[in-house]
């Protein structure tokens, strides 16, 4: 997943022996800017991406190699337009940062390494310790319209139930398997449905 950019401000300038592009924007409420300078040198020019840090200064979040940009663009002249050269650097940096900065997602339960050896568990009770099982498409459509939303309870023991014979309100859910079902998880026979 990856964050929106917010345009902020765009400024190119073009010298006699460099140009150079500063593109601003805002991702996840901070502060961005790319900085692609291109000058006669390979080595004096560069390419960064960079963000404003919590104490109000530029953090460094990535570069592009010079090898990745430099050479496709031409040297320095004062009758050239800098984002047209500089722009397709300075997008990439963005969407660099964007990736970087993107919020983790919190729809599905981290796998923790308990968790990993849990599912683990689960295949090699289902299909044997050296079981290799691939799901198609279609079994994962099947199980997630048939049943309950999947549930993961992590128990004091040690123990975890994977489940999906339980609806979200029931005991058992709610109080993460210290409550027994109140047995009105009736679900009817997939065949029947
Ligand atoms: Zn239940």
């Amino acid at each position: 997943m990856t964050a929106a950019i917010v345009e902020r401000d765009e400024t190119a300038e073009t010298h006699r022996d460099y140009y150079r592009l500063v593109r601003t924007v805002e991702i996840t409420g901070r502060t961005v800017r790319a900085t692609v300078h291109r000058d006669f040198y390979a080595e004096q020019s560069l390419a960064h991406v960079e963000m404003i840090n919590d104490y109000g200064t530029w953090t460094h979040l990535a570069d592009e190699p010079t090898v990745e940009w430099w050479y496709d663009t031409p040297h320095p002249r004062t009758d050239l337009t800098a984002d047209t050269f500089l722009g397709k650097t300075a997008e990439r940096l963005i969407r660099r940062a964007a990736a970087i900065l993107a919020p983790p997602t919190t729809s599905a339960p981290a796998l923790t390494p308990h968790l990993l050896d849990a599912i683990s568990a689960l295949l090699a009770n289902a299909h044997g310790y050296d079981s290799q099982h691939r799901v198609d498409p279609d079994d994962i459509t099947w199980a997630t319209t048939h049943g309950n939303r999947l549930h993961i309870i992590q128990h004091d023991d040690g123990s975890v139930t994977f489940t999906q014979a339980h609806r979200d309100d029931c005991p058992f859910i709610t109080t993460t398997g210290t409550q027994e079902c109140d047995e009105d998880c009736y679900l009817p026979h997939a065949a029947d449905q």
